[in-house]
């Protein structure tokens, strides 16, 4: 009898765990420990040695963190994931597995504030370039690339205009060009879409926002999709030359097509130190388990509150994908037919103080600087998240003088509606 493959739902609760061998415990226990013992001096030489798997040292690998990785490379796809304490420490150890001084790489403009600083500012310390491409138009990408280009990233659903982008279009400009295509999946999540399936070769997640979902743990998440030859251009030598800190190992050749999850892992979380807690390991493995339920509901909530505020007088504008007239809407049924997620972006009248007064005036939304929680967020970019861009990089990121950004939760679709109306009704 042919096997079943576990569906999405199934996979969400159960990859990578076992009950605890020692204890039987059923849930993913918190191994709440710096370090592992070793059975005796060989099994330590063979650890170190990368010649065997196993743990040695939080800071490398535990086995918390093992499960969240297993649990999200299965529902991305991907043949190995290393987790990591941030998303930003995922995006900097990606780059670091691949990127040396004078090196560049090829991103879109409409990606997370956040992201466009650590792109254009901390890393050009590390003598990384980024150039800016426009991730409504796949060519744009293709005019950046010379050859010390190294990677092309984008993020599938832009954070904050909440656009679907052409994954497989840049996937292909990638492949013309010999480079991997590295993609954040964070707005998405795996349930949506996984990007792997339509060319990406590397997805990075914060784990901070829907995949952890409750707004209480920090973390990221770098998935190897196995699809890239990390030896053919010789254009990666971390991966395709002999490693001096491993006897001569050469990873590609050792680890095959888990072989860029593993340099991110013993070149770069090693040495350059952002691991991930045990705690808010396990608590973003609780998180996954309802991924799927939360996702639709977030999806299924955003969808009527865009519809809504789509009608009113004071609202200048909408983008959502999930609107049937809105532009991005067929790239949003192409890519993640189940819904279009949780943000989304609106224009008020009024611009900048509209914007402002309108988000103190709010009672059930919580005004900060995060996305993907069970409650319902609210934000004013160009105060906030996104002061530190010119108004033309704001404007460029979606995030101009009079956006709001919501990040709808999964509460009664109803009061969140009557929370916008009494605060819309008092600017
Ligand atoms: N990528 C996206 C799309 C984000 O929205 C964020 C944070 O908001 C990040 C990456 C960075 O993640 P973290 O805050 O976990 O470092």
């Amino acid at each position: 009898m042919p096997t079943r493959s576990p569906g999405f739902s199934t996979l969400a609760v159960h990859a990578g765990a076992q009950p605890d061998p020692t204890t039987g415990a059923r849930a993913t226990p918190i191994y709440q420990t710096t370090s592992f013992v070793f059975n005796d001096a060989d099994h330590a030489a063979a650890l170190f040695g990368l010649q065997q798997f196993g743990n040695i040292y939080t800071r490398i690998m535990n086995p918390t963190q093992a499960v969240l990785e297993e649990r999200i490379a299965a529902l991305e796809g991907g043949t190995a994931a290393l987790a990591t304490a941030s998303g930003h420490a995922a995006q900097m150890l990606a780059f670091h597995t691949i990127m040396g001084a004078g090196d560049n790489f090829v991103a879109a403009r409409q990606l997370y504030g956040g992201s466009v600083n650590q792109f254009g500012h901390a890393f050009r310390n590390f003598d990384w370039q980024v150039r800016w491409a426009d991730s409504a138009d796949p060519e744009s990408f293709e005019s950046q690339i010379d050859d010390r280009t190294k990677a092309i990233f984008i993020e599938s659903l832009a954070n904050p205009g909440g656009t679907f982008v052409d994954i497989a279009g840049v996937a292909e400009v990638a492949r013309r060009h010999g480079l991997p295509l590295i993609v954040d999946n964070t707005l998405a999540s795996p349930y949506l879409l996984r990007p792997i399936e339509h060319g990406a070769d590397i997805v990075i997640h914060s784990l901070t926002k829907f995949l952890g979902g409750h707004g209480n743990s920090m973390g990221g998440i770098i998935v190897d999709g196995g699809t890239f030859d990390w030896s053919k251009s010789g254009k990666y030598p971390m991966l395709s030359e002999p490693r001096p800190e491993y006897a001569g190992m050469v990873l590609h050749q050792t680890f095959g097509n888990f072989a860029f999850a593993i340099a991110a892992r013993v070149l770069g979380l090693r040495d350059l130190g952002p691991a991930i807690s045990p705690f808010n390991a396990f608590l973003i493995l609780t998180g996954i388990e309802t991924l799927p339920l939360r996702m639709q509901r977030h999806s299924d909530n955003a969808l009527a509150v865009a519809k809504w505020l789509k009608e009113h007088e004071r609202i200048a504008w909408v983008r959502y994908a999930g609107l049937e007239d809105d532009p991005n809407h067929a790239l949003q049924q192409r890519y993640s037919p189940k819904g279009a997620g949780s943000v989304f972006t609106f224009g008020i009248k009024g611009g900048y103080e509209a914007g402002k007064a309108f988000v103190e005036g709010l009672k059930l939304f919580s005004h900060l600087a995060n996305i993907g929680d069970t409650r319902s967020l609210v934000i004013h970019p160009a105060s906030t998240t996104h002061r530190q861009l010119t108004e033309e990089q704001q404007v460029s990121a979606g995030a101009g003088p009079d956006v709001v950004r919501l990040s709808i939760g999964i509460e009664d679709a109803a009061d969140i509606i009557a929370d916008l109306e009494q605060s819309l009704a008092r600017v």
